[in-house]
This record gives structure tokens, C-alpha cells and sequence, in this order.
């Protein structure tokens, strides 16, 4: 079976973009793949978080994947810093990385433009952790945004360097997972582009949320002052409203609402009153499970130890070999 590795960034709560654009692939990958799912917090140490918001965050994310479906029976979920193997890898693929290429990183230009007072070198290495994360488990494929394809461009080139340098076929190089037509990208309630925890007040549903927070947000989604002619185009607000509603309503309720904007009869009130109770029809049992998750500490422990070991296993396997190539041969 192939091997896919993907990262979960340590963000605190998802929100319905994360959950059509990111959780939906995980929880085909993990039917098909030897799946590999980790909370990258050693990768989020760039932005030097506190300790508790930290650990809060690793502990909200691990929750809502194992609400919304991951399960721990069907693929290995875990901690990155449960697996110490990745940081002693990561200290030898540093050796083979070079300034150069890092500073080139799309990434990092980025940082160094947007947070002047924190380019720390982590930051600089970052690809580098990356590679690291999808080659100790000799990935054959990692799901990648549009962003990320350099990322993966450097791993393959990392792979490829290490591979030629001793002269061994230790790491296959890994290939873009293509992601099904289901994903999709989720417009925000603010009308700014895709739905993000950082688009402002609003412009979020959070699965966490309690009800009355959605609702208020939904119905106080911008609107116009409704289609003047049969048929014509949705402006941006509008449409993004329906792509919600796509999402989480019947069909025959998208059409109900669709037919009423085309004869210029739509009343928006109406259509938003629809659009939350079916947004908290999908999202409140979701809730529900992840507060129970939450409040599970055993049942978080369980899954956390067992991800960590198979994850380990994993790693160490690899590792065990690249020492060997490296020429770190023990005289015990
Ligand atoms: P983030 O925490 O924002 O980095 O997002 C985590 C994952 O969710 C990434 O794979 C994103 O591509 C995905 N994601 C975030 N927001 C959206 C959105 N509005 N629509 C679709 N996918 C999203």
C-alpha cells in the first residue's frame, strides 16, 4: 500500500473551510493509504506561541480531526514532537541544505517581508523539517496546496541529494497527492476571499462555536438590496452565501432559494434563516463530539500513545538505515 504524509497545523479551532478544503481528503486518504497525519508543533515553535496556547491548540486540533472522522484504527495520528527521530533527522538533512536555496524559499521571503522582527532560523530551515516530516516515513505521495508545491519541489531535492551523495536509494521521492474534485475552497461570511480564522470578525463558522455565535454571524452576512432583473449574475456576497449553502443544504433547498433569486423574489432574511439551521444541523453534532473528545483526557491519551509508537516505529526504521549510510556505525 502507498504511503501518504500530510501536516496539521496546530491553529486551534476549524472552521468549515478547513473542513471541506483539508479534512474531507484526510478522511479518504486514510480508507486507501498507509496515512501518516501529524500536529505539526514543533513547526509552529517559529511563531513562538506561549506554552499553554501551545498545548491548547495541539490539543483542540487532535480533537476536532477525531470529531469530524479521522480514526486512529485506519491511520497513524500524532504529535510531531512524540517522535524525537524527526529532530535528529532534521539535524543531518541540515547539513545538506544550503543557504542559497533556503533564502530563495517562497516562504520564507515572505516572513522576512511580513514579520521583520522575528526571522529566526527556524524560519530559514523550515523546508527543511518539512522534508524530514514526509521522508522518515518514505512517503510516496503528500497533499499539497498551491503554496506548497516549492515545499515539496525542495523535499524531492533533498531526497534526491542525500540518495546521490552516499550512493543509496534510501528515499523515494514523493509525488503530489491529487486531490479529489470534492475539495473546494470555501468562501468567507465577510466577503474577502476564502473563509479564514484571520478574515476578521465574522467571516468564519467555527465547528466550536455555540449556536447562537453562528447564527449571528450568518445573519448578519452582508446581502444587497436584491436582483433587479430575472436571471442575472450574483454579485460576490450573494454567491458566496449559495456556495455555503451548497455545501450543507439539500439540493432541492439550493433550487428552492436559486429559482426565487431568478424571479427576483428572493427575500434574504429567509434565505439566511435557512442557511444557519442548516449550517447547524452539519456542524452541531460535530461540536458535540468534540467537546466530548475534549473532556475525554483518556480517550486523547490512548490515541496520542498509539499514534506516537506507530509513528516511531516508522521513523526509526528509517533513521536506523540513514545512520548507517551517514557512517555513524556504533563500536557497541
Ligand atoms: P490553515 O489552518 O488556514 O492553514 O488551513 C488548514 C487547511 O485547511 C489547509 O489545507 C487549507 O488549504 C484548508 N483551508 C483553509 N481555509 C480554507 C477555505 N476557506 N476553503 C478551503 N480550504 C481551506
Amino acid at each position: 500500500m502507498k504511503t501518504v504524509v500530510s501536516g496539521i497545523r496546530p491553529t486551534g479551532k476549524l472552521h468549515l473551510g478547513n473542513y471541506f478544503g483539508a479534512v474531507l481528503s484526510f478522511l479518504e486518504m486514510q480508507e486507501n493509504y498507509q496515512s501518516y497525519f501529524f500536529i505539526a508543533d514543533i513547526h509552529s515553535l517559529t511563531t513562538h506561541p506561549t506554552p499553554e496556547n501551545l498545548h491548547g491548540n495541539v490539543k483542540q486540533v487532535l480533537a476536532e480531526y477525531l470529531a469530524m472522522g479521522l480514526d486512529p484504527d485506519k491511520c497513524t495520528l500524532f504529535v510531531q514532537s512524540d517522535v524525537p527521530q524527526i529532530s535528529e533527522l532534521y539535524t543531518y538533512m541540515n547539513m545538506n541544505a544550503y543557504l542559497g536555496e533556503l533564502e530563495r524559499s517562497a516562504s520564507f521571503k515572505d516572513k522576512v517581508k511580513n514579520q521583520r522582527n522575528n526571522v529566526n532560523a527556524g524560519l530559514l530551515t523550515y523546508p527543511v523539517l518539512m522534508a524530514v516530516d514526509i521522508l522518515i516515513h518514505k512517503a510516496d505521495f503528500v497533499p499539497v496546496g498551491k503554496d506548497q508545491e516549492q515545499h515539496l519541489e525542495m523535499t524531492r531535492t533533498y531526497a534526491k541529494r542525500f540518495n546521490n551523495m552516499y550512493g543509496s536509494e534510501c528515499f523515494p521521492l514523493p509525488d503530489a497527492y491529487s486531490q479529489t474534485g470534492k475539495l473546494v475552497k470555501v468562501p468567507g461570511l465577510t466577503n474577502q476571499g476564502k473563509m479564514s480564522k484571520s478574515g476578521g470578525e465574522g467571516d468564519a463558522i467555527f465547528f466550536d462555536d455555540e449556536d447562537n455565535l453562528t447564527h449571528k454571524k450568518i445573519m448578519r452576512a452582508v446581502t444587497d438590496s436584491g436582483p433587479e432583473k430575472p436571471n442575472q449574475e450574483k454579485p460576490e456576497a450573494i454567491q458566496n452565501l449559495f456556495d455555503i449553502m451548497k455545501l450543507v443544504s439539500d439540493d432541492s433547498t439550493v433550487k428552492h432559494f436559486d429559482d426565487l433569486y431568478n424571479a427576483c423574489e428572493i427575500r434574504y432574511g429567509d434565505f439566511k434563516k435557512q442557511l444557519s439551521a442548516d449550517v447547524l444541523k452539519f456542524v452541531t453534532p460535530i461540536r458535540e463530539r468534540i467537546r466530548e473528545i475534549k473532556s475525554d483526557d483518556k480517550y486523547l491519551a490512548s490515541v496520542a500513545h498509539t499514534g506516537a509508537e506507530k509513528a516511531r516505529e516508522s521513523a526509526e526504521k528509517t533513521l536506523k538505515e540513514v545512520r548507517e549510510i551517514i557512517g555513524f556505525r556504533r563500536f557497541y
